[in-house]
């Protein structure tokens, strides 16, 4: 080789190291909820609420993360855990916020389990409960799978966790994607961690990680570093539970592909200032049309009357479920609010 044709091929190597560089990013091209700094909502409508739309709420909120919550009346039914002998194939118990136990086929599966009186990163500071607990732990059948729908501290309770897992080392935790870190460093390693749309068999049961439209972090510096999801269960029947979501048009892609459920489990609380709220948390109307977008034929109503944390009264979100039912002329047995340690058969 010459001189001069040496110093062409010379000439070409950053194209070609740019040519090579864009064939392997081309390989490993991201799923959109995915970035290169952590996980993102795709709804194209999904307005995210900037540092400084949030900032005056959050300060001026700031002083009840560490002052005393009042007790709210919120209904309750003794519930002492000698119900689940009765081996009834599909019963189901709101606990309180998102937690509730789901009896399907001869397993018990428990969703967000927070037993915690404070939900936050201090143990004096954080949302307060204002409701105990409708059943408690200790009293639970044993745990065959647990379902995480994200990291926040009204979801991901350390204490709750590690009960669960000492309890019976069988419990299998389900998360999404980036939260096993979180239980290994605990040393819990009996968990199964997934991207949306991903999923196992487990005891019989398909489960699979769908979509929500939320966000995660549990500290200042891990905004959005680890996913949030839903849960869709299948066997004999179909429940799906929906994590911490504002209204997207995930609902309507995970029912076209997996509906009609037979139970949706689907949040209703946390809506207020609703301009603050609306892209992560739904109210009770975007609730009714989340669970028709799924085709729920059961939808028990979940994320109210425990923690608080935003500005409409504990007990209201019940009460407006009920009038966007009456509105959509649907048929209020069908759209379930319990009182605490309530347990229905589905
Ligand atoms: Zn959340
Ligand atoms: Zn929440």
């Amino acid at each position: 080789m010459n001189r001069r044709s040496a110093l062409k091929i010379f000439g070409y190597l950053p194209f070609m190291a740019s040519a090579i560089e864009l064939f392997a990013q081309a390989g490993r091209r991201l799923p959109a909820h995915h970035t290169e700094d952590g996980f993102r909502n795709i709804d194209p409508n999904f307005e995210e609420r900037s540092f400084t739309e949030m900032a005056p709420w959050v300060i001026s909120h700031l002083t009840d993360l560490f002052s005393r919550a009042p007790k709210v009346d919120i209904p309750r039914e003794y519930n002492d855990g000698s119900i689940y002998s009765l081996s009834k194939p599909y019963t189901v118990t709101w606990i309180g916020h998102s937690t509730v136990l789901i009896q399907m086929e001869g397993k018990n599966i428990l969703t967000d389990p927070v037993w915690a009186e404070n939900a936050g990163p201090l143990k004096f500071a954080g949302a307060k409960r204002v409701s105990e607990p409708g059943i408690e732990l200790q009293k639970l059948p044993p745990i065959d799978i647990v379902l995480i729908s994200h990291n926040h501290y009204d979801h991901l309770d350390q204490s709750s966790i590690e009960k669960l897992a000492d309890r019976n080392p069988k419990t299998k935790f389900f998360v999404p994607l980036r939260v096993r870190d979180w239980f290994e460093d605990k040393g819990i390693r009996n968990v199964e961690e997934f991207d949306w749309w991903e999923g196992t068999t487990f005891l019989g049961l398909k489960i699979i990680c769908t979509p929500a439209q939320h966000f995660s972090g549990r500290w200042v510096n891990d905004r959005n570093q680890t996913l949030w999801c839903s849960w869709t269960v299948l066997g004999k029947k179909k429940l799906f539970f929906a994590g911490d979501s504002g209204y997207g048009s995930h609902f309507k892609n995970i029912g076209n592909k997996f509906g009609p459920f037979d139970l949706a489990l689907v949040p209703i609380g946390a809506y207020e200032p609703r301009k603050l709220m609306k892209p992560v948390h739904m109210n009770p109307a975007d609730a009714v049309q989340a669970n028709e977008d799924l085709e729920g034929k059961k939808m028990l109503s979940i994320h109210w009357g425990t923690f608080l944390m935003t500005d409409e009264p504990m007990d209201e979100p019940p009460k407006k479920l009920a009038e966007a039912v009456t509105q959509k002329n649907l048929s209020p047995e069908n759209y379930w609010a319990f009182k605490l340690g309530e347990v229905r058969e589905w």
